[in-house]
């Protein structure tokens, strides 16, 4: 058999694993802090998987989740999940998506 050299793609544990913040490993049974972001009426962001990740700085990049149709993320209208360590990474995350252009509303609950 011959082995194919794959890109390394993030899956929902990476992104459920670590801060989108800071990128600390959450360990699991840890209280953990989630954002949903909405983006503006019109954007559209392709995407394959439930995984994306989000250049939010020229710096800093995020791992986002996107809610499936069917979860409550999705019910509640967000387009877009971030998990944290901590209420501190929350707020920082929260501070630098206000001004992304794209995003229309971000909440930061626990
Ligand atoms: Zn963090």
């Amino acid at each position: 058999m011959t082995r194919r050299r794959r890109r390394k793609q993030v899956t929902l544990e990476d992104a459920l694993g670590v801060c989108a913040w800071c990128g600390k490993q959450i360990p699991e049974g840890s209280e953990v802090f989630s954002i949903g972001a909405r983006f503006r009426p019109g954007v559209e962001v392709e995407h394959e998987r439930n995984v994306i990740e989000l250049a939010l700085t020229p710096t800093r990049k995020a791992l986002a989740i996107v809610p499936t149709e069917d979860s409550e993320a999705r019910r509640a209208g967000y387009d877009l999940l971030f998990v944290l360590c901590s209420e501190e990474c929350g707020t920082s995350l929260r501070r630098v998506l206000q001004g992304q252009i794209d995003i229309f509303e971000s909440r930061l609950g626990a």
